[in-house]
């Protein structure tokens, strides 16, 4: 029997997924759901546990959780293998890859899902870069708010790429909280080089997000950078503007992985056609934020990461037809009230596709949308999970939605589509 076993585990093709993050987890799950019998699938990556980062920006609004699943229990839960290691080189024309341990990890198939590089934009005092395991230290921040230290807290975007929803997410909720706190007199700015808030989502959010900001008293500064050139004092361009601070927010600058091996851009990120192919590098496949799609995202990796899993599952004879990445946005704003759902399709280039609400566009309603990782991490119990805020502004979903569903056609008609898929109740 055991022979047999082996026999077909040699004839299944070794897929390698450098990364144990949204894009890699997404690739594992996409790939069993369409090609499992005929893959063998190993995870490569350094930490024990995949954290939800984008329900960070929850974390220090709420009791300590146990946050996280672990990648030993995901990966043999999911009949794949999980190698604890730090990829170093990538050796194409052998098909194998490096480990920094030196290990040498063969392939068929390799996807590099490895993420992009947080850098901090300023190592000033009093600036805190919020990359998603800062909830403690914004906790502090918060307890000097509502006790009075600080009253004149700045959220600056930085130039270049980096993740888009974060900042929106802490200064709406912060100013939810210092109402709730009765902290009338704290001043909170934003200050973003974006022409428009969140514009990457189009006209539509973006002016209801410069609403929901005016009505929480969250100055909006525009198409403006800042600098925080000396303690307690933030310089603004384009002008000669300045404002006094006690602390700013900001969120890292990313750049790409830089990977030995793998040709990449000036910023480190790695091009890829739009099945997730590395151009002129045989078997080698990217998905997520290490590319060089210039939003980084949860809910984009996730896409690009079911796009290079259909693309490798037609490659060794699976019965589907591999579509291209269409790039569409989903998020969820979290207020401090009601979150809000954004949707943006980003492949019409229009703008004119862009929705904002209160009810749930997609099911199960987690902030970090993905095909496969969504419903997967709503499947784990209590604190594993983390997807959305539990309390009173969950909505629950009764019929599970595929996400593609209607999704060819009239941006329209995708939105009713996804509307009468869907039934709403408030939870009780
Ligand atoms: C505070 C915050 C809030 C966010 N909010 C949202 C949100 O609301 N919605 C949303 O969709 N997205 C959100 N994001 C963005 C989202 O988390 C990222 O876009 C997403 O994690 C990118 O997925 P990825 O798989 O490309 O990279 P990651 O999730 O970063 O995963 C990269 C993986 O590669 C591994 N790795 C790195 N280097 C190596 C190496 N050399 N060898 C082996 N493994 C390696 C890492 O350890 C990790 O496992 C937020 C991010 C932050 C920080």
């Amino acid at each position: 029997m055991a022979t047999s076993d082996t026999a077909s585990a040699r004839h299944r093709t070794r897929v390698l997924v450098a990364g144990g993050g949204v894009a890699g987890i997404e690739t594992l799950l996409a790939l069993r759901a369409l090609a499992a019998d005929l893959l063998d699938i190993t995870i490569l990556a350094p930490e024990l546990k995949f954290v939800n980062r984008a329900m960070s920006v929850d974390q220090p609004f709420r009791a300590p959780r146990v946050r996280g699943i672990r990648l030993k229990d995901t990966t043999a839960e999911l009949g794949a293998h999980w190698h604890q290691g730090t990829l170093d080189r990538v050796e194409h024309r052998q098909h194998h890859v490096v480990t920094r341990d030196g290990d040498q990890i063969p392939y068929d198939k390799l996807v590099i899902a490895l993420g992009a590089h947080p850098q901090r934009e300023w190592d000033a005092r009093g600036v805190l870069s919020y990359g998603g395991r800062d909830h403690a230290n914004y906790g502090l921040l918060l307890h000097q708010l509502r006790e009075g230290q600080v009253t004149k807290l700045a959220f600056v975007r930085p130039e270049g790429a980096t993740w888009p929803l974060p900042l929106y997410d802490l200064a709406l909720s912060t100013a939810a909280d210092c109402a709730a706190h009765g902290r009338t007199d704290v001043q909170l700015s934003l200050i973003t080089p974006e022409r428009q808030p969140l514009e990457i989502f189009g006209t539509t959010v973006s002016s209801a997000v410069r609403r929901l900001l005016d009505e929480a008293a969250v100055t909006l500064h525009t198409a403006s950078t800042a600098l925080p050139s000396r303690p307690g004092w933030l310089d603004i361009a384009p002008g000669d503007r300045g404002m006094r601070v006690d602390r700013v927010v900001t969120v890292p600058r990313l750049v790409g992985p830089l990977l030995r091996g793998i040709p990449c851009g000036p910023d480190g990120f790695i091009h890829t056609d739009t099945h997730g192919r590395l151009p002129g590098i045989d078997d080698v496949y990217a998905a997520g934020d290490a590319t060089d799609f210039p939003v980084k995202h949860g809910g984009l990796a996730a896409q690009q990461a079911d796009t290079v899993a259909e693309a490798i599952a037609a490659a060794v004879g699976a019965d589907i037809d591999p579509q291209p990445f269409a790039p569409i946005l989903r998020a969820v704003l979290l207020t401090g009230g009601a979150p809000r759902y954004l949707y943006a399709d980003l492949s019409d280039n229009t703008g004119q596709d862009s929705v904002i609400t209160e009810e749930a566009l997609w099911s199960p309603p987690n902030k970090l949308s993905g095909r496969y990782l969504a419903p997967y991490l709503s499947s784990q119990v209590g604190d594993r999970a983390d997807v959305m805020p539990q309390d009173q502004h969950t909505v629950a979903i009764d019929d599970a939605l595929d996400l593609r569903a209607g999704e060819a056609g009239h941006s329209g008609e995708k939105l009713d589509a996804r509307r009468s898929a869907t039934t709403r109740h408030p939870a009780t």
